[in-house]
Formats: C-alpha cells, sequence, structure tokens
C-alpha cells in the first residue's frame, strides 16, 4: 500500500530503487556458551575478524582520492584506531576465555557494555563516538561469519537504517547505492554536508524508518522536499520521471551561467564567493567564476592530522589557495576548533558541559598564543602570492578584534626583519555569529575591514537551538523575525560606516534564500561551489530595487508564517 513519509531534507535529488533494510545494531546474537576446547578456535576466529575489517578498512581509505580522501579518510583512520584499542580487545578476550563466551555473543556483550558507558554521558562528541564503534563492531561482526558486508550488492539500492557514518557514505555510492534514508540524523550533520558534496540524495529524521519500510519496497526518494514514498503508484511515478526531467534540463541551463555575471534583472552586480576547505574546492570555485574564496575553514587542516600542522605545512596551503584563484580575493578563516568540531590532537578541551559555549573558535586560539602565532606567520607570507583578508570566526568581544590586530602587526613586523615579503595590507575581519558581538558592532566597526555573517551559529545562539539537534525541528531556522532583524542592524551598520558585510552559513547557498538576502541588503554571499550557480540563476531572476521596496514588509513579519508568505510572494515565477 502506498504510504507518503515525510522526513528532513538532507542532500537533494531523487532516486527510485529498492529498499535495503540496515536493522540499527545488528548484533542480534543469541548466547552462546562454549567448552574449554572451543576456546583457542574462538579467539582465532575474532583475531581473524578483526584483521579481516582492518584490511578492509585499509583497502577502503587508498580508494578515496581527492577531496574524499581527506574527509572520509579522516573517519575511517578513526575506525581503524578503535580497532586497536585496548580496552575493546582485552574485554572481548575475557569473554571469551573466562567467560567462556563465543565470538559472536563476547562482541555483542562487549558492544552493550561500552553502549552503557556512553549512554552515561552527555557530551555530544563522546556520544558520536559511540556510533562509530557500532560501526567497527558490526563490520568485525561481519567478518565472523564471512557474510558479504551489508553495503554490498546494492547497486541501485535506498538504504534505509537509523543512521549512517560520513566514512559509510563514500563507500556506498561506490557500491552504487543511489539514495539513503535514515531514522535519526540532521541536515546539519557532518554526513549530510558530506552527502550533498557527493550529491547523494539523503533524508534524515524518518522515525523508526526500518520498521516503517520493508526490505525490498519500491520507493522515491526526494532529497529536496525530505519526503519518501513507499509503493509509489503510477501517478507517482510519473511525477518522478517529470522530476528528473526537470533537474536534468535545469543542471543544462546552469551550466551555461558559468561564464556570466551575477548581476540582478535591475543591473547591480552581486558578488559571489566560495566557502572552500581543500584543493578541490579551490579549483572548483575557480571554474564557476567566484568572485574569490569567502570562507576558507581552516580546521579541516587541523582535523585530518594527528599532529599540528606546521607554519610551513600551512603556509603551503594558504598559497595555493592564492595561487588558485589566480589574483581574487582569499578569505582565510582563523582556527575554528572546538564544540562539534573536537580534534584528535588534543587542542580543543574535551569534557566541556556546553561545548558550543566554551573555548573554540577565537578564544581557543586567544589560549593557545602558539598555535595562533604560527597560523598568523603562514598566512601574512602566503599574502605575498595575492590578496588575502583574514577573517576570525566566533567574535564575542572588541577586545578580541584589537588583540589580533596587533598581534597581527607584530607578526608582520618580524617577518619583514627576517627577510619575508608580505603583502602591504591583509585585511581583517570578524565573523558574526555571536548575538553580543552584533549588538555591539557599533563598538568595534571602525576595528575591522569587513564582516561576515555565520549565520549558522547565529541562529544557534540567538535562537537558543542546537544547530546538530534535529529532535528541534523547525525552532532551528533563520526564518525568525529576531534572526532577520538582527542580520539588518549589523547590514545597516555596515553601510553607514563603509564596512563591506557579506553572509557565509548556509542560508547563502539556498537559492530560495536568496531574494530575502537581497532585501537586507545583501550584496556579498560566501557559498559552496556546488550550489553557487543556482544562488547565481536566482540572483539574475530578481529585481533588487524591488526587493528592497519590500524589505520592510519583511522586517515586519510577525512570525515565520509570515515571512515565508514574504519569500513566496517575492520569489521568481516558477521558483520555489
Ligand atoms: C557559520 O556559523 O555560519 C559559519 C559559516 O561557520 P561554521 O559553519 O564553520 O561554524
Ligand atoms: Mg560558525
Amino acid at each position: 500500500m502506498r504510504m507518503l513519509l515525510p522526513g528532513h531534507a538532507a542532500s537533494r535529488g531523487s532516486a527510485l530503487g529498492r529498499a535495503r533494510i540496515r536493522l540499527p545494531h545488528a548484533l542480534d546474537v543469541v548466547e552462546r556458551r562454549i567448552g574449554v576446547g572451543e576456546v583457542a578456535g574462538e579467539r582465532e576466529r575474532l583475531r581473524q575478524a578483526i584483521a579481516a575489517t582492518r584490511e578492509e578498512m585499509h583497502r577502503m581509505r587508498e580508494r578515496l582520492h581527492g577531496a574524499l580522501a581527506r574527509e572520509v579518510g579522516e573517519f575511517l583512520d578513526l575506525h581503524a584506531l578503535l580497532l586497536d584499542d585496548p580496552e575493546l580487545l582485552k574485554g572481548l578476550d575475557e569473554l571469551i576465555h573466562a567467560g567462556r563466551y563465543s565470538a559472536d555473543y563476547a562482541l555483542r556483550l562487549q558492544r552493550d557494555r561500552l553502549a552503557a558507558v556512553f549512554e552515561g554521558m552527555d557530551d555530544p562528541y563522546l556520544k558520536s563516538r559511540m556510533d562509530d564503534l557500532d560501526h567497527v563492531i558490526g563490520r568485525i561482526h561481519a567478518h565472523l561469519h564471512k557474510r558479504a558486508i551489508e553495503t554490498q550488492g546494492v547497486a541501485g539500492e535506498i538504504l534505509v537504517g537509523d543512521n549512517i557514518a560520513p566514512s559509510e557514505l563514500a563507500q556506498l555510492q561506490a557500491d552504487g547505492v543511489v539514495a539513503v534514508v535514515t531514522a535519526a540524523g540532521s541536515p546539519l550533520s557532518h554526513s549530510a554536508i558530506l552527502a550533498r558534496s557527493l550529491h547523494l540524495p539523503l533524508v534524515v529524521g524518518i522515525a523508526k524508518a526500518w520498521q516503517r519500510i520493508n526490505d525490498g519496497d519500491v520507493l522515491i526518494v526526494d532529497g529536496g522536499s525530505g519526503e519518501v514514498i513507499v509503493n509509489p503508484e503510477a501517478a507517482d511515478l510519473r511525477r518522478y520521471r517529470q522530476r528528473l526531467k526537470d533537474a536534468a534540463r535545469e543542471q543544462r541551463e546552469l551550466g551555461r551561467l558559468r561564464s556570466k555575471p551575477t548581476r540582478t534583472r535591475d543591473g547591480v552586480d552581486v558578488a559571489l564567493y566560495a566557502n572552500a576547505e581543500s584543493r578541490e574546492d579551490v579549483a572548483r570555485a575557480h571554474a564557476l567564476g567566484a568572485a574569490g574564496l569567502g570562507l576558507y575553514r581552516t580546521e579541516f587542516l587541523f582535523l585530518q592530522h594527528n599532529a599540528l600542522p606546521s607554519e610551513d605545512e600551512q603556509f603551503q596551503i594558504y598559497r595555493d589557495a592564492v595561487l588558485g584563484m589566480s589574483g581574487r580575493p582569499v578569505t582565510i578563516r582563523t582556527l575554528d576548533l572546538g564544540a562539534d568540531k573536537a580534534d584528535r590532537i588534543g587542542l580543543s578541551v574535551r569534557g566541556e558541559d556546553n561545548p558550543a559555549l566554551g573555548l573554540r573558535g577565537i578564544r581557543l586560539s586567544l589560549a593557545r598564543r602558539d598555535v595562533f602565532d604560527t597560523q598568523l606567520r603562514a598566512i601574512a607570507r602566503a599574502s605575498a602570492y595575492g590578496p588575502i583578508r583574514i577573517l576570525v570566526p566566533m567574535v564575542s568581544a572588541r577586545e578580541e578584534i584589537v588583540t589580533v590586530r596587533r598581534r597581527l602587526g607584530t607578526i608582520v613586523r618580524q617577518l619583514r626583519a627576517q627577510g619575508h615579503e608580505v603583502a602591504e595590507t591583509i585585511a581583517l575581519g570578524a565573523m558574526i555569529e555571536v548575538p553580543a558581538a552584533a549588538l555591539a558592532l557599533a563598538g568595534f566597526i571602525g576595528d575591522v575591514d569587513f564582516l561576515s555573517l555565520g549565520t549558522n551559529d547565529l541562529v544557534q545562539y540567538l535562537l537558543a537551538a542546537d544547530r546538530n539537534n534535529d529532535a528541534l525541528g523547525d525552532l532551528y531556522s533563520p526564518l525568525h523575525p529576531g534572526v532577520l532583524q538582527l542580520m539588518r542592524q549589523v547590514i545597516a551598520l555596515g553601510e553607514r560606516h563603509g564596512v563591506p558585510v557579506a553572509v557565509c552559513g548556509e542560508i547563502a547557498g539556498d537559492a530560495r534564500m536568496a531574494p530575502l538576502l537581497l532585501a537586507l541588503g545583501l550584496t556579498e554571499f560566501s557559498l559552496h561551489p556546488a550550489t553557487l550557480l543556482e544562488v547565481r540563476k536566482a540572483i539574475r531572476d530578481s529585481d533588487l530595487s524591488r526587493l528592497r521596496e519590500r524589505a520592510k514588509k519583511l522586517l515586519q513579519a510577525r512570525d515565520r508564517a509570515g515571512i515565508e508568505r514574504w519569500l513566496k510572494a517575492a520569489s521568481p515565477v516558477g521558483a520555489t
């Protein structure tokens, strides 16, 4: 029977395929005790299964290249480390040896023991490690049975499960999975960001998805609306085919915009900068005609290593980004570690009660002056190769910007004295993502050269709504009158003081939001290259003077519904 399951859209694209159910923690193992004579055999079976898992991860790691090697590799490394975890291995051995349990049951018991420990923790980072552990244990279990790993032989299928680890996504796509549907997860999770990079449709938040969908059911997944249709009827299939045709046409049309200017219908140029985290992003940004890089997130450089990247390593990466953009400005954001971006080097503080309100971004940099100085030196040296701007994350007070500017001045002087070439000027900007910084901006706007609205965090801190908590549903949304009013306030102050204001949160990459951002007065966006052409199209379809006339109405909206009505009325015909 046809059934429509509404979830949350996490990665766009449509797919039609049969469901492949993956039960959560599929360790449905019955208790089995073994005799003394079986102990050695069971230990050996387990040893081989662990070795096979290690080998399999190694193979997966080798197959990755480009941006995936960096993003996914990080998770594979973490999983490989878990395989060597003495706590896990010792516990398993004891269960087989002293407890006389079969290898399978020992695995299940050890998993449950560790799950109980993890469940008692409040720290979301540590909690998320349980997902990693489950993933690793699931793989060992599959090898114990010499069973093909669940993700093989799934070409053309849609994976339906509890959750999905970022490290699995690339493999799933390589195996031919056409979409993923999960019960847990959030559109802002690392998995969702990666699925979008891979163009793999992903719908999250379908409660108990694996119970409501049967193995082999035919599904239509719409990663754009977040809907999943189980056992579609003729009309659904017709609509699906039409959607595919529309998407192909759109892609063709968008392709033509590569070399076109980002100019509104009434002739105003809008600067579309790119957000980048890797060499590949830089190359794409350049190819799509981005005005420059508006946000180069440097924390990924630190996340992928087990040791701090040296000044020279950093210098080369920043210099290559500058060279890669051939003269267009490159905005390097200083380290924004902490909160959900905990590292393995041990820079970010573990066990903070409220990591999102803790030692992250510039706070961490100022607490670790050695690390910060190294980064500033590397950026300043790269400025010899083209225009570089420095963007400071999580600014909450004037003092932070003043301290950074002073430090930068000292470092530039030292570098010159040491014979290094440094650009005459390096612009310094602040991310506006902490509400207090937005409210106190008049007091330090004279201390910055530019500003960038980080709406991902601004929304989270302004609405007291965790950006990673899917349970909050629509509560976490930029479509709140308080958010728009504060954004407008920042933009107006920038206009009065001649300080450029850009927006670099995910909202900038959502073409549907372009009329709203233009109405608020923004003409600089920084967004992931994947959506640059769509946003360019939305801007080219917009009439800026008409939108500005309507801005007052937008700011008078009293609730989300009012803002949505405004957006609907303001959207160019055909856009939704
Ligand atoms: C933001 O907060 O909007 C932002 C761009 O930074 P990040 O998503 O890296 O926290
Ligand atoms: Mg942020």
